[in-house]
């Protein structure tokens, strides 16, 4: 099936229940087991069903089942944040006394969670270059479980080099997370490039009003051969779990990775989306594709209006043709689209902060993804937790603001953008 028409129908039936044009909310913590063999064999994976709302829930199941096809991948499992999805990625492949590789360029409270968080776990991160992977290799060890990047990163309107990523981690068997949150599904299928787990905030382009949430994992297929072939590097999928009686992953034949995340981290912490979340993403989710190509139409028209402004000094754009990344755009992004976040620097923090509280139509928020225009200023906001070290590596700069580019008239917008320049 076409992907405008999985994002529609896949896994509803409306000739079950009443016959409901709209996915119905199971909006239920618990089900009710026929008998007490039912019960037995739902926990022991015989039969698959719903046991619990933390685990699973019909609402959910649907947007999993959707997302797990919009990204070319064998399953996904829904989260109640794009946090949580990223710690369940992490934490389902390492442990205290492993590594992880991640990316230069992250969303700020990626960035905290690994170099923070994660290290009170005894996990921790080695930092690679993302432009070009160039010292990628040299940082892979036998405790490294994990390559974490974004396709689109989020403030640095960053592309890594993909196949250079993908490459390494295959010559070393390494499953590799890609953050695909900024591109989104409707732009980039990461696992079409090699990649084995992505992850998204859904709270963003997915929900797109702004209005829910959420986080989904989608796995590639076949992570059980890759997992039989790395078992040294990931002995979690092979040998028992002895928190599931005994379960080996490996031998189940369901898609291992989300497997693990529901039976394990979903069912001890339960970071789990509520059934009314999921319904509110499930009706965004149809519009997706629509929405992404008019954010990318208009951040486009927007950059190009920055671009000739002498007050801007800097746009980062890779929808512009001289932007450092338009040609991994053109090569990666479905027709060149770059999504609807901008950056561009002005002469000063003042002049910054001038432009932040003189704009009108554009609302000063720390989100994205929203059919709203926003500007935020990362340096005071998002990324204020850095210092100023910290920034200049995160590429964040005291002088940059960022927009995230809604579904208004571009004239309204950058008539708006104009008047707080000037
Ligand atoms: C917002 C965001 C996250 C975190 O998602 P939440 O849903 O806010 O928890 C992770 N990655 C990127 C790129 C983001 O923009």
């Amino acid at each position: 099936m076409q992907k405008d028409t999985i994002a529609i129908h896949t896994g509803y039936d409306k000739k079950n229940g009443n016959g409901e044009m709209a996915v119905p909310i199971s909006q239920t913590t618990a089900y009710a087991f026929r008998d007490s063999e039912h019960a037995a064999n739902l926990f022991a994976l015989k039969e698959l069903g719903s046991i619990y709302t933390r685990l699973n829930n019909p609402t959910t199941d649907i947007l999993e089942q959707r997302y797990a096809q919009l990204e070319n991948g064998a399953a996904a499992i829904a989260t109640s944040s794009g946090a949580a999805a990223i710690f369940y990625a992490v934490a389902n492949v390492a442990e205290a006394g492993d590594n992880i590789l991640i990316s230069d360029k992250l969303y700020g409270g990626s960035v905290t969670l690994f170099h923070f968080t994660l290290k009170r776990f005894g996990i921790s991160v080695k930092v690679f270059n993302s432009d070009d992977a160039s010292n990628l290799e040299e940082l892979v060890d036998d405790k490294t479980k994990a390559i974490f990047f974004e396709s689109l990163s989020n403030p640095q309107i960053a592309i890594p080099a993909i196949e250079k990523i993908v490459e390494v981690a295959k010559k070393y068997g390494i499953i590799t997370i890609c953050d695909n949150t900024v591109a989104t599904a409707s732009l980039f299928n990461p696992i079409s490039w090699g990649v084995d787990v992505v992850v998204h905030s859904t709270s963003k382009y997915t929900s797109g009003n702004g209005t829910a949430l959420g986080g989904v994992i989608v796995e590639r297929d076949n992570l059980a051969e890759f997992f039989k072939t790395n078992s040294a590097r990931y002995p979690q999928f092979t040998t028992p779990d002895a928190s599931y009686h005994g379960l080996v992953y490996t031998e189940v034949p369901l898609p291992n990775f989300c497997l693990r995340v529901r039976l394990s981290l979903l069912r001890d912490i339960g970071a789990t989306p509520a059934p009314f979340n999921s319904w509110l993403l499930i009706q965004s989710l149809e519009t997706l594709s629509l929405r992404v190509e008019k954010h990318s139409q208009n951040a486009l028209k927007v950059a190009e209006f920055l671009k000739s402004h002498k007050k801007v000094k800097n746009v980062a754009y890779p929808g512009l043709k001289d932007d450092k990344y338009y040609a991994k755009a053109q090569k990666y992004f479905k027709g060149g689209l770059a999504s609807g976040l901008i950056s561009f620097e002005v002469e000063s923090f003042e002049e910054a902060k001038k432009v932040i509280d003189s704009v009108k139509l554009f609302s000063v928020v720390v989100n994205i993804g929203d059919s709203k225009s926003l500007i935020t200023h990362p340096a005071s906001t998002t990324h204020s937790q850095m210092n100023a070290e910290e920034l200049k590596k995160a590429g964040v700069n005291p002088v940059t603001v960022r927009l995230s580019i809604g579904l208004e008239d571009t004239a309204d917008l950058i008539e708006d953008l104009n008047q707080a320049l000037n």
